[in-house]
C-alpha cells in the first residue's frame, strides 16, 4: 500500500475498515477528559463493554443459586469452560480437545514442564532464545535445576548476530542440528516481547521434531494477534495469556495446548482433581484418573468470574470474524506506523528512531519496537503526557502497538503527528 502521512489519508483508510465500529465495544482510559490514544495492547488490552455485564451475569448466578450454580442455571460452572474453547481453537489453530483453559501462565509452563521436559543423563538441554520474557527464562532455569542440572551447562540461549537485532531462522535451526544430541527440548516464544519478532513456528517445529526433542511454545504475544496453526505445524505443547492481546483483564486466565498426538501416553503431571476424569470426578475415589485430552492437566476449581471476562472477548474476536480479519487490519495499521515514524525519522541527517522489528509483515505482529536515539525516556515521557500510551522497556526502547480491534489509521496518524512535532522542537 502506498500510505501517505496526512490526516486525509488516515481518514479514508478508517472509512473502508470493515472492523471499524468494533472501537465501540471497547472502553478507552481517558486523560485530560479525552480518550487516550492507546496503542499498549500487546501489554494489557482493553476492557470490552460487555465485560461488566459477563461477570454480573455470574454475580447474580452465585447470589440467586449459590452453590448450585455448578449445575443449575444457564450456562451452568461445571461446563462453563467449553464455552470458551471452540473460539479459542480457532485462534489457536488446534482441535477443542487440545485446549484447556486454567490457571495463569507461568504457572502453565511450569505443568506443561512437568510433562513435556523429559531430560536423561545424555539428553537434557534446552533451546531458547536469548532475551526471552524474564518469567520464562526463570521458570526454565527453576525446571532445570529441580531436575538437578546446571542452568548455565542446561540451557542454550541464541542471540541475534552481531549488529542485528533479531534472530535469522537458519541460526534457529543450526543452533537445533548442532545441539541436537544433547537436547530435550526446545523452547520459543511465539513473538519476541522485546523486538516483536515472530518466530517461524512451523519450522522451529519439524527441525525439533527432525533431531527428535519436544518443541514448545510461550504464546503470550501471538495468541489472538497473529494466525496459528499449532495442530497442523505439528507443536506438542504451548501456553498463552489472555490479558495482552484477548483483552480479558489483569491476570487474566491463561489456557494450555497439548496436541492430540500425546493424548494416549503416560505423562508425568503435578495433578489435582479438575484434571481428574470428568464422568467420575464426583466419585472422589482415590488413585488420579486423568480426563483424556488437554483437560486432564487441569488441576484446580476454575475461576468462574475469570472466564466470564475471558467469554466476553472471546465473543468479539467471533463476532469480528476470528484473527485472519483481524490480521488484514493489523497489517495496514503497523505497516503505516512504520512508514510514519521512518517519514520522519531524520533530523539534520540524523536518525531519531531505529524500528527493531522485522520489516516483513509475516515476521512480525501488532507491535512495532522502537530504539531511540538521545532522550529517549524524553520521547516516552511526552508521548504518555500528551494521550498516547505506548510502553518503555530499559534502555530505551518503545513499543508500539496498534491494535485492529479498538485501534484506527487517525491513532496512529495522530501518534506520529505528536512525535513530529517532538521531532520538530529538539
Ligand atoms: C506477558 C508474558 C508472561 C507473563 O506471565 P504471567 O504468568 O502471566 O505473569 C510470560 N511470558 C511471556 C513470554 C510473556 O510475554
Amino acid at each position: 500500500m502506498q500510505y501517505q502521512n496526512t490526516p486525509e489519508f488516515a481518514h479514508q483508510l478508517d472509512e473502508q475498515d470493515p472492523l471499524k465500529s468494533f472501537r465501540n465495544k471497547f472502553l478507552l482510559p481517558k486523560y485530560n477528559g479525552r480518550d487516550v490514544i492507546y496503542l499498549c495492547g500487546n501489554s494489557l488490552g482493553l476492557q470490552p463493554m460487555s465485560a461488566k455485564r459477563y461477570l454480573t451475569e455470574q454475580l447474580t448466578n452465585w447470589q440467586e443459586l449459590g452453590v448450585e450454580g455448578w449445575f443449575e442455571g444457564d450456562d451452568p460452572w461445571l461446563g462453563y469452560h467449553k464455552k470458551l474453547t471452540p473460539v479459542l481453537s480457532a485462534i489457536l489453530g488446534a482441535n477443542e480437545r487440545e485446549i484447556s483453559v486454567m490457571n495463569s501462565l507461568t504457572v502453565n509452563l511450569h505443568l506443561l514442564m512437568v510433562s513435556f521436559y523429559k531430560p536423561t543423563t545424555k539428553r537434557y538441554k534446552i533451546l531458547m532464545e536469548g532475551g526471552a520474557f524474564p518469567s520464562d527464562q526463570y521458570a526454565l532455569e527453576s525446571q532445570v535445576r529441580f531436575h538437578g542440572f546446571d542452568p548455565k551447562d542446561a540451557i542454550i540461549e541464541i542471540f541475534p548476530r552481531s549488529g542485528e537485532y533479531t534472530l535469522r531462522t537458519e541460526d534457529i535451526l543450526d543452533a537445533i542440528k548442532n545441539n541436537a544430541d544433547e537436547l530435550a527440548l526446545v523452547l520459543f516464544s511465539g513473538i519476541n516481547y522485546y523486538t516483536g519478532q515472530f518466530f517461524d513456528i512451523e519450522v522451529i517445529t519439524k527441525a525439533a521434531h527432525n533431531a527428535g526433542v519436544i518443541a514448545g511454545f510461550d504464546l503470550a504475544h501471538a495468541a489472538g494477534n497473529v494466525p496459528l496453526k499449532l495442530h497442523d505445524w505439528g507443536v506438542d505443547f504451548a501456553c498463552w495469556c489472555s490479558y495482552k492481546y484477548m483483552n480479558s483483564g489483569p491476570g487474566g486466565i491463561s489456557g494450555i495446548f497439548v496436541h492430540e498426538k500425546h493424548f494416549n501416553e503416560e505423562h508425568n503431571r503435578f495433578a489435582g482433581w479438575w484434571g481428574y476424569r470428568k464422568d467420575k470426578q464426583f466419585l472422589m475415589a482415590p488413585g488420579f484418573d486423568a480426563e483424556p485430552g488437554a483437560g486432564g492437566w487441569q488441576v484446580s476449581t476454575p475461576p468462574i468470574m475469570l472466564m466470564a471476562l475471558h467469554k466476553a472477548s472471546l465473543d468479539i474476536f467471533e463476532e469480528a470474524g476470528g484473527v485472519s480479519v483481524l490480521r488484514a487490519k493489523s497489517e495496514v495499521l503497523t505497516g503505516y506506523l512504520e512508514f510514519i515514524i521512518n517519514n520522519i525519522n531524520l533530523k539534520n541527517g540524523k536518525e531519531l528512531f531505529k524500528i527493531i522489528t522485522p520489516k516483513e509483515p509475516g515476521k512480525r505482529g501488532s507491535q512495532l519496537s522502537v530504539v531511540c536515539a538521545g532522550d529517549a525516556k524524553g520521547i516516552f515521557n511526552y508521548l504518555t503526557k500528551n494521550g498516547v500510551i505506548g510502553d518503555w522497556r530499559e534502555p530505551n526502547v518503545i513499543r508500539l502497538s496498534p491494535v485492529p480491534l479498538y485501534n484506527s489509521s487517525t491513532d496512529v496518524f495522530n501518534a506520529g503527528r505528536l512525535l513530529a512535532a517532538y521531532v520538530e522542537n529538539i
